[in-house]
C-alpha cells in the first residue's frame, strides 16, 4: 500500500494520531450503507432544511463523529447556538481530521467542509463565528453520528 493513501487521523477519545487507510467507497456501495438522508447530504452535497437535523439544539456533552466512516469530527466543547438551525461549532477536533475546497455552487462563494478520510460532505465554514477562532462551522446533522458522554481531549 503506498504511504500516500495513509492519512494521520486525530483521535479525540484517546488523544492519539493514527494513520488510517483513506475511505474510498463507490456511490453505489455507500448507497447500501446509509440511509437515504444520510447519502444525499453526506455523499451528494445535499443541505438539510433548517431546524429539522437531529442535532442543532443538542447541548449534551459529547462527540460527533463522521457517519460515513467514524472519523472524530466535532467536539460539544466547541459546539455553540448560531441560531442558524444547523449545528455550530468554533472549530474541528483536529484540522487534521477535515478538509476544506472552495464552493461556488447557488451564486455564492463559499468554503465546503469534507471529512479528512472519507470525503463526507459536512457543511461549510465561516468567518462569523465566536472566540476564539472566529469560525463557525456550519454541519449538517445527517452527516454526524452523536456519541453522548465522550470526553474530547484536546490536541497536543
Ligand atoms: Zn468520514
Amino acid at each position: 500500500m503506498p504511504s500516500s493513501d495513509l492519512i494521520p487521523i486525530y483521535h479525540a477519545d484517546t488523544g492519539t494520531v493514527r494513520e488510517l487507510k483513506k475511505v474510498i467507497r463507490t456511490d453505489e456501495e455507500w448507497s447500501q450503507i446509509l440511509d437515504k438522508p444520510v447519502f444525499d447530504v453526506a455523499r451528494k452535497g445535499g443541505t438539510e432544511p433548517a431546524f429539522t437535523g437531529a442535532f442543532y439544539a443538542t447541548k449534551i456533552a459529547g462527540l460527533y463523529r463522521c457517519a460515513c466512516c467514524g472519523t472524530d469530527l466535532f467536539s460539544s466543547v466547541d459546539k455553540f447556538d448560531s441560531g442558524t438551525g444547523w449545528p455550530s461549532f468554533s472549530g474541528p477536533v483536529s484540522a487534521m481530521n477535515i478538509r476544506t475546497r472552495k464552493d461556488s455552487g447557488y451564486g455564492m462563494e463559499r468554503t465546503e467542509v469534507l471529512c479528512g478520510l472519507c470525503d463526507a460532505h459536512l457543511g461549510h465554514v465561516f468567518d462569523d463565528g465566536p472566540p476564539p477562532t472566529g469560525m463557525r462551522y456550519c454541519i449538517n446533522s445527517a452527516s454526524l453520528i452523536f456519541f453522548p458522554g465522550i470526553i474530547t481531549i484536546r490536541q497536543e
